[in-house]
């Protein structure tokens, strides 16, 4: 019979990497709630028109990476690619709207592309996003941004570069379309494939593409940040100022533009020198025209969304992640196995982190498993200690060895393990 695999580009996540992707969790918890967001979680199946409308239909996600399959009643679905398009739903489906402030709302899940596998690039991956909805003021640009870059101080990544750009808006951009495809014009027979499509349909993503011929045709192309109109100007100003009123590294880049049709003004990616090929650890932009184009009332907002499985790759030499064990309890035969067993229970109902070998294995071959598995202490019970009335509690950091009357035994486990720690 065939071995049953994953399937190509889908990941498991394994104990060793659990814990760490929890950790990395309880840091994004700890920073959004700090910043006022709000957890929402979207279904994970959505309309397909959904991601059509918003992303756009020339877009690569919606040309070729989306999972979008028949549903019972003959209607498509697809397997949400993003996040962004599910939470402005939400918010325009349940009137999510507060007076005067804007909604700010975030959320950590698995997206789903069908895109080629390699390093640093899966099917399915984990985006933890945030949106704020329902506000023009670059202050809230500038909000966002700090908030990405708090999240990635506490997490201590270093070496991550903050790029800023500026996409304009209905006003600015069709002229901005115009020049860049008087320029590309010229260059038509020497963009790949895609792009020469892209040329009509899209020509703003050709200064995305990844194939070398057109990245040197982009190099040279006029840039959107120098065709702005008045506002956006402005606004891209201002979002400069607070960032630099906030002491929050940046660089422009003219060269970047996002590969979805809904962004508009402030364009942004934390990228790193330490990923390869696959240097954007989070993107993000402005969307002010997404929610009327979902047939919502005009809404501006913002957001961004950060590849969780790119952290850990970031986050994986830097740190041990081996789960500890606080307490390991050795039986020395089926007598001691049946005493402590409910002693365990009792432990274990104290959040303390226990295990207890089997009763007939030798003692080395015990202390060994202990260590394994990273055990701080280890209670050592045979005939008799189980006689005597008293068990051994072994340090196994500092070898330090104690006795504990079998009576007291709960409480003077607890006494012992809880103050360490
Ligand atoms: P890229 O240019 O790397 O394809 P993107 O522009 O498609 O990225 P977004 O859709 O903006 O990326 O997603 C935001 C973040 O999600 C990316 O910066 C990246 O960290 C992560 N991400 C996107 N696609 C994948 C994938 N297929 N596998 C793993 N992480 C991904
Ligand atoms: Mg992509």
């Amino acid at each position: 019979m065939e071995k049953l695999k994953a399937l190509k580009g889908f990941k498991d996540l394994l104990p060793g990497e659990s814990e760490h992707w929890e950790a990395v969790s309880a840091v994004m918890r700890e920073s959004f709630d700090a910043f006022g967001f709000s957890l929402i979680r979207t279904p994970i199946l959505e309309r397909t028109h959904l991601f059509t409308r918003s992303i756009g239909e020339t877009t690569d996600i919606v040309e070729k990476e989306m999972y979008t399959f028949e549903d019972w009643d003959k209607k498509p679905v697809t397997l949400r690619p993003e996040g962004t398009a599910s939470v402005v739903r939400a918010y325009l489906e349940k009137g999510l709207a507060i007076p005067t402030l804007p909604t700010k709302l975030y959320y950590q899940g698995p997206m789903f592309r069908h895109e080629r596998p390699q390093a640093g690039r899966l099917r399915q991956f984990h985006q933890i996003g945030a949106e704020v909805i329902g506000s023009l003021d670059p202050q809230q640009d500038v909000e966002l941004l700090s908030l990405l870059h708090d999240f990635f101080q506490r997490l201590e990544i270093k070496g991550l570069t903050l790029e800023i750009n500026s996409l304009g808006c209905p006003t600015c951009r069709p002229p901005y379309r115009e020049v860049l495809q008087g320029y590309l014009e010229k260059e038509l027979s020497n963009l790949c494939e895609d792009c020469q499509r892209r040329y009509l349909s899209n020509p703003l993503r050709i200064l995305d593409c990844k194939k070398a011929e057109c990245k040197t045709i982009a190099q040279k192309a006029p840039v959107s940040s120098a065709h702005l109109c008045g506002e956006c100007k402005d606004h891209f100003t201002q979002v400069q100022e607070g960032l630099q009123s906030l002491k929050i590294p940046y660089e422009v880049n003219t060269m970047l533009v996002r590969g979805l049709d809904y962004y508009t003004k402030t364009a942004f990616e934390m990228t790193t020198r330490n990923l390869g090929a696959q240097n954007a650890v989070a993107a993000g932009g402005r969307y002010d025209g997404l929610a009327q184009a979902l047939g919502g009332p005009s809404t501006p907002a913002i957001g961004f969304a950060i590849g969780m499985e790119r952290i850990m790759a970031l986050m994986a030499e830097s740190t041990d992640h081996k789960p500890h064990l606080k307490l390991f309890i050795v039986p020395l035969g089926e007598t001691a196995h049946h005493r402590l067993f409910p002693i365990l229970y009792q432990i274990r109902q104290k959040n303390i982190r226990s295990e207890i070998g089997q009763p007939n294995v030798a003692l080395k071959r015990q202390m060994k498993q202990a260590d394994r598995l990273g055990a701080e202490f280890v209670l050592i019970v045979g005939d008799n200690e189980l006689a005597e009335g008293k068990v051994i509690l072994r340090n196994m950091g500092t070898k330090a060895q104690l006795e504990i009357p079998l009576e007291h035994l709960l409480d003077g486990l607890t006494d012992q393990i809880r103050p360490l720690g």
